[in-house]
């Protein structure tokens, strides 16, 4: 059993789509080796705000990250400074908005794509910038980042499934194979990680309406799925995790001080909390 976190945002992936296209997640549901929460997303459902809400805890209306053109870095602890700060090692494989909320804006790609520096609070990072750079793609910059550095803490955050509602909607065919696409790819990579003992969560920032977008408090907008896997989870039904408790329970598993985040101790075992 490790402490080693790894998160993973599937960009505008919707709770119905996870449940019903990702059939090696149901899996591992199935086999009793993961739960699947249903979580609402913060307001607006967009997706910069919702990577700040996630990573520090902070809803968009208090951490003033409140549209996608909002490009300065954080003013909230996140879960990148606060496991930086305990001495952990924290890396990436994000879309350049996250580099520029946790390291540097405006991000520059000849600089920040490949990053790897101990004093930014993402230490070791691979950011890209184009939402059609490919799911596949990604998944490997982050297992580079997880076997080069070993890090405690590892977000791993593909575009496709968003990019793909975009184009054709929620309600698509084109949309609904992107997420079973993806799962293919998480069967490709989660197996390995759970052999070493990491506790992995799988989470979406916003879901995806019928006309092509998200921003607003449609349920199909809102509703997101939580996946746990791991033993420092309680793997209860019962419990109903916010996404402002992502940060502090990420914290809570990397066994460092989660500075009065709020928590959802029913969402972790009791060993741990
Ligand atoms: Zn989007």
């Amino acid at each position: 059993m490790s402490n080693k976190v790894i998160l993973i945002i599937l960009d505008g992936l919707k709770y119905e789509s996870a449940r019903d296209c990702m059939g090696y997640m149901q899996a591992l549901c199935q086999g009793q080796q993961a739960t699947l929460y249903q979580l609402e997303c913060e307001l607006p459902s967009l997706s910069r705000p919702l990577y700040e809400a996630v990573l520090t805890g902070t809803p968009p209306v208090q951490s003033g990250i409140l549209h996608n053109h909002v490009s300065r870095n954080s003013t909230q602890t996140s879960i990148f400074s606060l496991a930086r700060d305990a001495g952990l090692t924290t890396a990436a494989a994000a879309y350049h908005w996250v580099s520029e909320l946790y390291n540097r804006t405006p991000y520059n790609p000849v600089r920040d794509r490949h990053t790897s520096d101990k004093e930014q609070l993402i230490q070791h990072g691979c950011f890209y910038h184009l939402d059609h750079y490919p799911d596949d793609h990604l998944f490997l910059d982050a297992e580079y980042l997880r076997q080069t550095y070993d890090p405690d803490f590892l977000l791993i955050h593909p575009m496709n499934i968003d990019d793909a509602g975009h184009k054709a909607g929620g309600d698509s065919s084109h949309y609904r194979n992107k997420v079973r696409h993806t799962d293919g790819i998480l069967s490709d990579f989660i197996p390995q990680w759970l052999e070493q003992g990491y506790q992995i969560l799988v989470t979406a920032d916003h879901g995806m309406n019928g006309d092509n977008s998200h921003g607003g408090n449609l349920p199909e907008e809102r509703q997101i799925p939580l996946f746990v896997m791991g033993q420092h989870f309680s793997h209860q039904q019962q419990c109903q995790p916010k996404q402002t408790e992502l940060c502090g329970i990420a914290c809570e598993l990397l066994g460092i001080n989660n500075h009065g985040k709020p928590v959802s101790e029913k969402l972790l075992a009791t060993s741990k909390s």
